[in-house]
């Protein structure tokens, strides 16, 4: 951790196009040791439950042959439906996003062959499934699901091999598409087999047992000597030991990496909910983010990975952001960030609308992909169609290593810590931070003085603190959210970068209570929405203390004048501005920071509010319906 530096944030060397067509919100998770698989099977899965699933089956090699077990539904179905004393020490597990059939018993994974010696799961689409089904079923091979995967089993049982990594090999010549697969073989006692094109397998290494999984969330309680499969590789596990290979048979030499976040990381501690830890979190996951990277000798920012010289960086003209949901919304904050500080004109776009529309790709133009997964297919594919056209694109991430880090020259990680509920909180304001942090950094090399530099990391360095005084109000938040959580419909309003918060803290909303919630800049309210402004209907304003609050209040007036509801998220009154508190229904007030930062201070009420008015509608608020954290398919 610490400061970003080359050696982390660098891809040049690596570029990685293999991910085109990949889907994997869901998971799988495999061990062979000592130990009962079961348990770690199961609470693996749970581990990657956050990446959204419809089903989920667990395959073991027990005495009497391979015992397979799956249902369509949460973990929780398939946990009440496993006998009592299930055991065996070696196993898979996996949790289904149905592509190809619909979510059921029968099309859960793993599949198996006609003779029921092997066991397949799989995570991806087999292009190729249709051809390959035909093929098989020419040879008397009878099929069970609808699946695409299915066909891997009954290929891999087609070849003829000595040993289960080559019959796997042979069979994979045959198969077009993406796949993380992992096998296991009646005949092969404690050997697990894992295959990877485009959707991630982990190995994790462990005191004479291996384990593997989709990402290191379900692996980290056994161990955090990892080791990451590329495109195109096929491992063996035993036991005791773990050989790569590729595609064409030879040899791979892989690296061990260390893991840095322990299994309580990954746990709930003392919170009834991911979200709700998350948001606590923030004055920590803050501190990473600027750790090692304020510059008090020339009141800038230092980021090492950027692999851009400074003579590079300033001959830029403009800066576009891209990236989805929540990182779109980091990025229209962060712009407008850039713009004030750094006076480069910057703007950011959805990258899944920006990848359509045959972007014209400058070369003067910087742009910047914004993930927290660093895996998102839409983010991805548009970084690929300008680096395709020539173009040059640094990343903003949270998951170290991930595919669009890899993917681009350079780039920020921030460092917010794993993030396991679906919608994203503290990673929203680490990638806000990483935006001030460049804005510092190109803002000193252009026009911004020393003192205004000085302003800005005097301002960052109270932020922790300035956040940790908000969390403690949170009563005062729940009793004004549950004044609202009757509600069905809701404005978030702002001007300038409070229009963006008024962005995150809709979107907040939106995800975790399912209320309609709609942001729209304060200064367009007249030209449209005051139309559906009713007592039903309130207004969240977001509303600092800036040159802007007269007009804000002007914008309440209208609002009240519709008896509309108005909550305001503002700083502490002062001469002229006490009318304000007259006039709303509710206020939260926040402490004051450099104007380039309120927009954090103000997010944080936001962040509450969503939380439990999702807590007093009884709604997931980790795992709200139909979204997934990382959105990796089209
Ligand atoms: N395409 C496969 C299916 O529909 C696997 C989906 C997944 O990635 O879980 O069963």
């Amino acid at each position: 951790m610490g400061i970003c530096s080359a050696s982390t944030f660098s891809a040049a060397n690596s570029p990685h196009y293999l991910w085109i067509g990949e889907n994997f919100m869901c998971g799988i998770v495999g061990y062979t040791g000592k130990q009962n698989a079961v348990p770690v099977l199961m609470q693996g899965l749970h581990r990657l439950e956050y990446r959204g699933y419809d089903s989920a089956g667990i395959a073991l090699q027990q005495k009497k042959g391979l015992g397979i077990h799956k249902r369509a539904g949460k973990i929780n179905v398939l946990e009440s439906s496993l006998p009592k004393r299930i055991k065996g020490n070696t196993g898979i597990g996996h949790t289904r996003w149905a592509t190809h059939g619909e979510p059921s018993d029968t099309n859960s994974h793993p599949h198996n062959n006609n003779d029921g010696t092997l066991a397949v799961i799989h995570n991806g689409i087999i292009e190729n499934a249709s051809q390959l089904r035909a093929r098989l079923e020419a040879h008397g091979v009878s099929f069970k699901s609808e699946t695409d995967s299915e066909v891997l089993v009954h290929l891999i049982a087609s070849t003829e091999a000595a040993s289960l990594i080559e019959r796997v090999r042979i069979a994979l010549t045959d198969v077009e598409g993406t796949y993380g697969l992992a096998v296991i073989d009646a005949a092969h006692p404690g050997v697990i087999v894992v295959a990877r094109n485009g959707s991630p397998v982990v190995l994790g290494i462990g005191d004479k047992e291996m384990l593997f999984a989709s990402d290191t969330s379900a692996l980290v309680r056994h161990t955090q000597q990892v080791v990451y499969l590329s495109d195109g590789e096929i491992a063996e596990l035993t036991p005791g030991a773990y050989r790569v290979i590729t595609l064409d048979a030879s040899p791979s030499q892989k690296k061990t990496t260390t893991i840095d976040w322990s299994a309580e990381t990954y746990d709930k501690g003392d919170y009834s909910h991911f979200t709700h830890k998350e948001i606590h979190e923030q004055p920590e996951s803050v501190l990473r983010a600027l750790r090692g990277r304020l510059d008090n000798k020339f009141q800038t920012a230092h980021l090492g990975g950027l692999n851009l010289q400074p003579r590079e960086l300033l001959g830029f003209r403009r800066i576009k952001v891209l990236g989805c949901g929540s990182a779109y919304i980091a990025g229209v904050l962060g712009a407008r960030t850039i713009e004030q500080l750094a006076r480069v004109p910057c703007d950011a776009e959805p990258a899944s609308e920006f990848r359509y529309r045959n972007p014209v790709i400058e070369s003067d133009t910087l742009y910047l992909a914004v993930s927290q997964s660093g895996e998102t297919f839409d983010t991805l594919a548009a970084v690929q169609e300008i680096q395709r056209k020539g173009g040059r694109v640094l990343g903003i991430v949270n998951v170290v290593g991930s595919s669009i880090a890899r993917a681009c020259e350079g780039g920020i990680y921030v460092h917010a810590g794993p993030e396991i509920a679906v919608v994203s909180t503290k990673t929203f304001v680490s990638t806000f931070l990483a935006f001030v942090l460049l804005s510092l950094h190109l803002g000193r090399m252009k026009d911004l003085s020393v003192a205004e530099g000085k302003n800005v990391l005097a301002a960052l360095n109270l932020i922790p603190q300035q956040i940790h005084s908000i969390l403690d109000a949170e009563p005062e938040i729940e009793r004004v959210a549950k004044k609202y959580a009757v509600f069905n419909n809701a404005y978030f309003v702002g001007r300038n970068l409070g229009l963006a918060v008024a962005m995150e803290g809709a979107l907040k909303l939106k995800e975790i209570s399912y209320i309609h919630a709609e942001a729209y800049p304060a200064s367009e309210l007249k030209h449209g929405p005051l139309a559906l402004v009713t007592p039903e209907t309130p207004t969240v304003f977001v509303l600092p203390d800036d040159e802007l609050i007269d007009k804000n209040i002007s914008s309440i007036e209208e609002i009240r004048t519709r008896k509309g509801p108005v909550l305001a998220i503002t700083h502490p009154p002062r001469e002229g501005t006490q009318q304000l508190f007259e006039l709303v229904d509710d206020t939260v007030i926040v402490p004051k920071s450099h104007p380039i930062l309120d927009p954090i201070l103000m997010l944080i009420p936001l962040q509450l509010l969503a939380y439990h008015i999702g807590l007093a509608r009884a709604c997931d608020v980790d795992q709200p319906r139909n979204l997934a954290k990382s959105v990796t398919v089209e």
